[in-house]
């Protein structure tokens, strides 16, 4: 029997081995830029298209490349970065192993123009699945152009794998941010599917950080800086005030270079103690520098795990340096005993302190029998036409029914049947501002506030995007909010659907949402928290059929919208929100199957008196 063991062909081998460094478009785009930053470029262009699936593309000012060289590059294990082992711990760039570019041509077709600045003539390199299809010279500037098309073209099961352009899309600004943060000596542009997203100019960074984040994030940083023998700190922290429950804005850099580190991120929320309000998320933007040789970069590419020498000492460095850097902003001003409110994460122009009370139209009666009546206008005979919801079905359960329940004249509508005193005075009234209390025939209702209205809205949103668009309340002053980019554009995503809704946009672009209108039951101040919302369940990235997407965007808005605990009610507004409740298809659960009253029997107070 002949051997069986071969070597894998080089284009297998580099397919494979592809799979290490190239998961997703984003890790494409950190390659390239990192490249682009290596090759000492003050300018970087970043084009996507179709969410780096179509074509990841990065122009640069930097070096560029000899004819060799450009062929070199895409050679595994060919880096110009180091030339032994020792040099692995005396790095300043950011790539190391030499794999990058070869890795991408393995799976993409990938076409480079390169010129170094003394050289007459650049270069055209054109190379698909590792094969090189075209070299020739060609007449072109300073620096190098790097196009990726048409990644794991040859590697379906992969691309099978990718999310939706949403979610790569906000993976590629994750990296791009990254690399931005981390150097803003360099001017860095970013378009995706020709809309710009970023131009950022050259500056410090404070100001990159701004430009990134949005001109509002500048009054919310106190600066940190720290200098001792093992490390150098300098970044900002973000006001506690400007925590947000959205995790995210947490970026150490370590000589340059974004890592994460849960040791340090505790070092930082430690230092936060006891100013965060539950679930927020310090936000901070920290940059070390070590000396070289007291960290360890992990080998692997795609890794952002360090390992620091002296990670007690460090933790205690960068704990006391936030600490100190929060205590000089007087931040003991801020009451954390007050009352849980909205946190309103993003500012906007016009303020809008009136407040919170429900809306609902005190005259819609879900059972009049409107058009219907054919067949409930005999007392005698009396039968509901009206498919009565099952939930409040359940309410007559135990009730001795033709006596009590069908001896109602017909102007009678069931909902206020089934209380015990019906028309004017309905016994009802609200328990420790969380709980509507009803009496009822058969004994007593309890219903969460929060979660009837949720459930209220729910249905009524979701009629919106699906059936008939809601009614807009047009904004005297328009309400402007500075997001980050990649969070307006998963606005931009839904804008139709959030325009069945009510809302209306002038501006929806860049870092600039501008609301001229708002769906009625929604209050201007609580705009921020629900867009905050949908944004933070959107990168749930659940299937992108119509009607779940409709139907979370209405749950995820009912959960903003609705009164919360703690909320007092008039008496016009809890009776309104129980009858529209039962009127509800569901009434018995919120959208999230959460159990919205409970229904307390006379027969179960008996027993207890027993
Ligand atoms: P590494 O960055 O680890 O060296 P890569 O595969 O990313 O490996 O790149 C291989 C080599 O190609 C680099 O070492 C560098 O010499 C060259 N190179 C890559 N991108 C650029 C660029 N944008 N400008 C100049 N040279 C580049
Ligand atoms: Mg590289």
């Amino acid at each position: 029997m002949s051997d069986i063991i071969r070597l894998l062909p080089d284009h297998v081998a580099n397919q494979i081995a592809a799979g290490e460094v190239v998961q997703r478009p984003a890790s494409v785009v950190k390659e390239l830029l990192e490249n682009a930053i290596d090759a000492g470029a003050t300018q970087i262009s970043l084009i996507i298209k179709d969410a780096g699936k179509t074509l990841v593309q990065v122009i640069d000012d930097g070096k560029g490349m000899s004819m060799t060289d450009a062929r070199m590059a895409f050679e595994r294990h060919a880096t110009s970065k180091i030339t032994n082992a020792n040099d692995l711990f005396d790095l300043h760039t950011k790539g190391f192993r030499g794999e990058a570019l070869a890795s991408v041509a393995a799976i993409a077709h990938v076409s480079l123009k390169t010129k170094r600045e003394d050289d007459d003539l650049g270069t055209i390199l054109e190379i698909e699945g590792s094969k090189v299809v075209n070299q020739e010279p060609v007449v072109t500037t300073k620096g190098t152009m790097i196009s990726v098309r048409n990644l794991f073209y040859n590697v379906p099961a992969r691309r099978k794998f990718l999310k939706s352009d949403n979610v790569e899309l906000r993976n590629i600004t994750d990296e791009f941010h990254r690399v931005a943060m981390a150097h803003p000596q360099v001017g860095l542009k970013f378009s995706s599917n020709d809309t710009e997203l970023f131009n950022l100019p050259i500056s410090n960074y404070r100001q990159r950080i701004v430009n990134i984040m949005g001109a509002k994030t500048n009054e919310k940083l106190v600066p940190v800086e720290e200098e001792t023998e093992l490390v150098k700190i300098s970044g900002f922290v973000g006001k506690p005030e400007f925590a947000r429950k959205t995790k995210g804005l947490q970026y150490f850099f370590v000589n340059d270079r974004f890592i994460k580190h849960n040791y340090l991120h505790h070092a930082v929320t430690s230092a936060f103690e006891g100013l965060l309000k539950e679930k927020n998320n310090p936000t901070y933007f920290l940059f070390l520098d070590v000396p070289k040789d007291s960290v360890d970069i992990n080998i692997h590419p795609t890794k952002t795990e360090v390992k620091f020498d002296d990670e007690h000492s460090l933790y205690a460095i960068v704990r006391a340096s936030v600490k100190h850097a929060l205590g000089q902003f007087s931040i003991n001003a801020i009451d954390f005993d007050k009352e849980p409110q909205y946190e309103v994460p993003y500012e906007y122009t016009k303020k809008n302190t009136s407040s919170p009370k429900i809306e609902v139209n005190p005259d819609f009666n879900p059972f009049s029998n409107t058009g219907s009546s054919s067949s409930s206008t005999s007392k005698s005979t009396p039968s509901y036409s009206k498919p009565a919801p099952q939930a409040w079905e359940s309410l007559y359960a135990g009730l001795d029914d033709s006596s009590t329940l069908l001896d109602e004249t017909e102007e009678v509508s069931m909902t206020t049947s089934m209380f015990e005193d019906e028309k004017v005075t309905r016994n009802i009234f609200q328990l420790q501002r969380k709980f509507i209390i009803s009496t009822l025939k058969s004994g007593m209702l309890v219903i969460h506030q929060n979660r009837a209205h949720e459930r209220v809205l729910y249905e009524q949103l979701l009629k919106h995007i699906t059936v008939q668009r809601g009614t807009s309340q047009q904004l005297l002053f328009p309400l402007r909010l500075n997001l980050p980019v990649d969070e307006v554009s998963i606005l931009t995503q839904l804008q139709e659907q959030l325009e069945q809704t009510g809302f209306i946009f002038k501006t929806l672009a860049n870092n600039v949402v501008e609301i001229v209108g708002l769906p009625i039951q929604l209050k201007e101040k609580h705009v921020p928290e629900v867009l905050e919302t949908i944004i933070r369940d959107s990168e749930l990235d659940l299937p992108k059929e119509s009607f779940s997407q409709s139907d979370r965007l209405a749950a995820t808005m009912a959960r903003g919208m609705a009164i919360r605990s703690g909320e007092s009610m008039s008496q016009e507004a809890m009776e309104n929100l129980v009858d529209e409740l039962f009127a509800c298809k569901e009434s018995e659960l919120t959208a999230q199957g959460k159990k919205v009253f409970i229904n307390i029997t006379g027969e179960s107070l008996n027993l207890k008196f027993n």
